[in-house]
Parts: structure tokens; C-alpha cells; sequence
């Protein structure tokens, strides 16, 4: 395994589109060990392949304290979604940086495993929230996009200022 430079805001990957995984080859199972590798020594709950630079619909997600639930979706999709919640959460695309948004409280999701096998998932709390964002992540969404202009408008001047600094 080895660890991946994770792209920060400003990259142009982060906003490219992202095309669906076509078979599960021995590349797609390095890439997605490499990606779990990089989230846990960020460290982060959640990555997605654009975010290494890779524009596949890929993600990993471990929200477990102890680390070991890793999570592998491959082409995941949102099938549905109740109650909306806002809550703070943060992108290892932004160093430092949490903001409230409001998503859905409980979610389920649809995605292909590592072996190839289609599964469901019924997702709540911390867990929903990073399914959530993560799949947002292969649709070249980010979570500074829910925003209102002005609190984004703040987010891109204290990243502009870190740029400046060498901090980004
Ligand atoms: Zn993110």
C-alpha cells in the first residue's frame, strides 16, 4: 500500500467529473487500499478518488473509533434520504476548516463492493453525514457549495490568505 497526496480546494480535479468504475480490476483494489490508507493517516472518516487525484466514482468512509470498519463504495448512488439536520463537518480538502451543513439525517445509499457484489446501506448520525458527502465529492460537489455567498465568500478569503502564507 502506499499513501496518496490528498488534493486541497483550488485543485481543478476536486471539480472535474467523475465516471463510473467499470469492472473491479487489481488496480481498482490497490487504489482503494491506498485511499483507506490516506484517510486513517490524515487522519479523516471519509475520501474520495477525485480528492487523489483520480476522477473515478469511488469512496472510502470509516466512521468506527476504532478504525476498523472500513468502508469501500464503489459507484454509490443516494436512493433516499428523511429529515434534515444541520451539523458541523469538515473535508481533508480543507485542512482546518469546519462548517455547519445541513443534510439528511438518516440515507441510504446503493454501491458495489470489492468483490463486485451490489449492496445497500441504511446510514444514520456521523455515518450519513459522510456518505452524504462523499458521494457529493464524485459529483464534483463540495461541502463549502452549501454555503450562504457570504459565509463562502468568507471560507475563500481565509483559504486565499493561507495560500499567500504557504499554509495550503
Ligand atoms: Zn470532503
Amino acid at each position: 500500500m502506499s499513501k496518496l497526496e490528498i488534493k486541497k480546494y483550488g485543485d481543478g480535479v476536486l471539480r472535474k467529473k467523475n465516471v463510473p468504475v467499470e469492472s473491479i480490476t487489481a488496480e481498482i483494489k490497490k487504489l482503494a487500499a491506498d485511499m483507506l490508507e490516506t484517510m486513517y493517516d490524515a487522519p479523516g472518516v471519509g475520501l474520495a478518488a477525485p480528492q487523489v487525484g483520480v476522477s473515478l466514482r469511488i469512496c472510502v468512509i470509516d466512521v468506527s473509533s476504532e478504525k476498523n470498519s472500513p468502508l469501500v463504495m464503489i459507484n454509490p448512488e443516494i436512493t433516499g434520504g428523511e429529515s434534515k439536520i444541520l451539523a458541523e463537518e469538515g473535508c481533508l480538502s480543507f485542512p482546518g476548516m469546519y462548517e455547519n451543513v445541513k443534510r439528511f439525517e438518516k440515507v441510504s445509499a446503493e454501491y458495489t463492493d470489492l468483490n463486485g457484489k451490489k449492496k445497500k446501506i441504511d446510514a444514520d448520525g456521523f455515518l450519513a453525514k459522510a456518505v452524504q458527502h462523499e458521494i457529493d465529492h464524485l459529483d464534483a460537489k463540495l461541502f463549502i457549495d452549501y454555503l450562504p455567498d457570504w459565509k463562502r465568500k468568507t471560507v475563500e478569503k481565509e483559504i486565499k490568505r493561507r495560500k499567500k502564507a504557504g499554509d495550503w
